[in-house]
């Protein structure tokens, strides 16, 4: 049934011209209407980041082959992940390569890896680049990207490419679980600013395979991650808008971020994914945002 309703919701965002197919499932264009909700929503976002003083960084959507490797995120999300791959060869190769691909076989086979992996989440980028002593207070990084995961599917709200808008704190376990439980209140009452009637739970992320099922396993039992949830396409499995991540000391230990008394950094990061909360809020209030109620337009800046 939920695949139909999903399918349903994609069918009327692609009518209403909100959304703009590709051909390829999960991997849309996005109009002004789309944009203008994204942006409100990330608006609120930068709202608190900046009672924060968060710092800002910015990085292009990828991650560098070595930091990758060394993030773990092979062992345990491979079936996720988009390596980008070039090619490289000399004239021979190429002739090679246009003999594949006009044969109409897989060309791809032909081509190297580069440096660059696409990036899998907007915080993955931070962790290398603040390898060294960070000060006892900690620090607070505001990030945004594009991120990709290969899960093809009917779903609108599961997208291969979408925004996440992410806070990541560096600091002592005290400072950045309550950095973490402090987001997840504010992320409830921005929720419901906009109308919507969120609802906070335990999660696991989607290891890979059978070791991964007790990964799953210990993050729940250790309460390492928390999501708050919206009904999207079906009441009964509501979907995951924002994520609030607890890693204690491994990106510090992978990264070679600590205090000056050498002991590991813990970090936390909070994310909330930009499409799949422009979603919630469509099919909430309907897909016409002139017809939203004025106080919602007025908190998201559609005016
Ligand atoms: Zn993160």
């Amino acid at each position: 049934m939920s695949e139909e309703a999903q399918a349903a919701f994609l069918e009327e965002l692609l009518a209403e011209k909100i959304l703009f197919a590709t051909g390829v499932p999960g991997v849309v264009g996005r109009s002004a209407t789309f944009e203008s909700i994204v942006d409100g929503f990330d608006g609120l976002v930068k709202k608190f980041a900046k009672q924060d003083r968060a710092e800002i960084m910015r990085f292009p959507p990828v991650v560098t082959r070595t930091n990758f490797e060394k993030s773990d995120y092979l062992r345990s999300f491979p079936q996720l992940m988009g390596s980008i791959h070039t090619f490289v060869g000399n004239e021979r190769d190429h002739m090679d390569l246009l003999k594949t691909f006009e044969a109409g076989e897989d060309w791809s086979k032909k081509l190297t890896k580069t440096d660059v992996v696409l990036c899998p989440a907007a915080c993955y980028p931070v962790y290398p680049t603040l390898k060294g002593i960070i000060p006892d207070e900690g620090r607070i990084i505001d990030v945004i990207s594009y991120c990709f995961r290969h899960e093809p599917s009917p779903d609108p709200a599961r997208m291969q490419l979408f925004r996440m808008h992410e806070n990541v704190c560096i600091g002592k376990p005290e400072k950045v679980q309550a950095f973490r439980d402090s987001w997840l209140e504010r992320g409830l009452s921005m929720f419901r600013s906009v109308g919507l009637e969120p609802h906070s739970d335990l999660a696991n992320d989607p290891f890979f395979g059978r070791a991964g099922k007790m990964l799953a396993v210990n993050q729940r039992d250790q309460n390492l991650k928390f999501e708050i949830l919206h009904p999207i396409t079906s009441v009964e499995k509501p979907t995951a808008i924002a994520s609030f991540n607890y890693h204690q000391d491994h990106f510090g230990h992978l990264f070679g971020i600590h205090f000056e008394d050498g002991s590991d950094a813990h970090t936390a990061c909070v994310g909330f994914g930009l499409e799949r909360i422009t979603l919630a809020l469509l099919k909430k209030h309907g897909l016409d945002t002139k017809k939203w109620p004025a106080e919602i337009r007025k908190t998201l800046d559609l005016d």
